[in-house]
């Protein structure tokens, strides 16, 4: 695995929600009441018993706490951080209703997950050798949760990826004041910790290696590739330097060094919980001037509105029923061409603008990879998503998915659910009589 540069640019973005100290972490979990039939359990996409774990914090049980997270989900200190916890538990939590803040659900969890991870409590061991073998693709939270169950059953598998670190998205997109990088490795890195995981990184599948070849090497095969590269806007200018997708410039970020000491102004185009990140990002790293262009209304953003309001408090202006016909500019950007809409979202003629900028970042939404099975007999897809039964079947006897190849680029968390639960459904595929420890 390639190590992560130490001079990333992400590490000048400071944790945006600092953790509990013990006294805080004592005092919120005393004011959770425990609800039988826990509102917070359900808007959980992996039914953590919310509740339960709050308890045994409240009674100095942090580490049964973390057991009991990270049995529904080994990737429950990294969903601490980084779900959108304000509009799944936190935003059912029942306090809402009774005008009274709601538990703090998410920190909580970081809390005891954090204290496992520096403590180095390990819960699982792999099961007894079954002498099955099953082939992940993608290393990002889907896979790992599928290959750390499979291992609990006794299961060999390898992990392929075309990069070179682990983690996908969860390292890679995820925005740095929620969880830098490194964070992500080291989780990545204790979900592997379970010990027998092959990675074989570096290795894009099918290009290097084929579905044939795979099918023949694995018992079974499980498709956690995510999404493919930014969609980008066929619109005159659209080459010019300083125009660029808005996950290739966070992975960039995130991964290595950007240079914005030129950069005074800055568009994201989009209206989605990237273009959220991109124009947080680019105002927390001092870029003075930065605008979200959407073609719609403010309130027609399918981005998450806590995240919004969270980025115009940070000075972020927004220009919305507004579409791009174009880039200015000769040797790099100079603008983005814009063009007013109607509400229904028709072009106004006589309307063009230029929305001044030294850098364009295009969050419209990402390639579908559905391409990359065609070589799969039975692997459909449906709107660029792998269609699959609810646990993860494909068409195909031996091939699996979850993720955001199957999904269409949801959370982490959902990443998680959907691997944990399509690797019960291969451990019946393989047959295997090994028991979860
Ligand atoms: Fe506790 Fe709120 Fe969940 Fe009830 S809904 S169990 S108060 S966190």
């Amino acid at each position: 695995m390639r190590p992560l540069a130490p001079d990333r640019t992400e590490l000048a973005l400071p944790d945006g929600k600092p953790p509990l100290t013990p006294q805080q972490a004592a005092v919120e979990a005393n004011r959770c009441l425990g609800c039988t039939e826990a509102p917070c359990i359900r808007a959980c996409p992996t039914s953590i018993d919310i509740p339960g774990f709050i308890r045994r914090i409240a009674t100095g049980n942090v580490r049964g706490a973390a057991r009991v997270i990270l049995d529904a989900n080994i990737f429950g200190q990294g969903c601490a951080r980084v779900c959108p916890v304000e509009v799944l538990c936190v935003g059912d939590c029942v306090y809402n209703h009774l005008d009274l803040p709601p538990i703090q659900i998410g920190k909580l969890q970081r809390y005891a997950t954090d204290a496992a991870a520096e403590a180095g409590w390990s819960f699982y061991t792999a099961g007894a050798d079954t002498g099955r073998s099953v082939g992940l693709i993608g290393a990002g939270p889907a896979s790992l949760a599928a290959a750390h169950r499979l291992r609990r059953f006794g299961h060999r598998v390898t992990i392929y990826d075309r990069r070179e670190v682990v983690g996908g998205l969860h390292t890679t997109g995820v925005a740095p004041y929620k969880m830098p990088a490194a964070d992500a490795v080291a989780e990545a890195e204790r979900v592997l910790a379970i010990g027998g995981v092959e990675l074989a990184l570096g290795v894009a599948v099918p290009a290097a290696l084929g579905w044939e070849a795979l099918l023949a090497r694995h018992d079974a095969l499980f498709l956690g590739f995510g999404l493919g590269a930014d969609s980008v806007l066929a619109l005159p200018g659209a080459g010019l330097p300083g125009v660029e997708g808005a996950v290739d410039f966070i992975e960039r970020m995130k991964l290595g060094q950007v240079d914005l000491s030129a950069v005074r102004r800055a568009v994201v185009v989009g209206g989605g919980n990237t273009a959220m990140d991109a124009v947080r990002e680019l105002a927390g790293l001092g870029v003075p001037d930065v605008t979200l262009a959407y073609r719609g209304d403010e309130a027609g953003m399918s981005g998450y509105a806590h995240e919004w309001a969270a980025a115009k408090q940070l000075g972020v202006r927004g220009r919305f029923r507004v579409a791009p016909v174009g880039f200015a500019g000769d040797a790099r950007v100079e603008g983005l061409r814009v063009q007013a809409m109607d509400a229904a979202k028709r072009p106004i003629p006589g309307t063009e603008e230029t929305l001044g900028a030294d850098l364009v970042l295009l969050a419209i939404g990402q390639a579908r990879l559905d391409a990359l099975v065609a070589g799969l007999p039975g692997v459909e897809t449906a709107g660029g998503r792998i269609v699959t039964d609810a646990a993860g079947r494909t068409g195909h006897p031996r091939v699996f998915a979850g993720g955001d190849c199957r999904n269409g680029g949801r959370e982490v968390v959902n990443a998680v659910a959907e691997g944990r639960d399509a690797a019960v459904a291969m451990h019946e595929l393989l047959g295997s009589l090994s028991e979860v420890r």
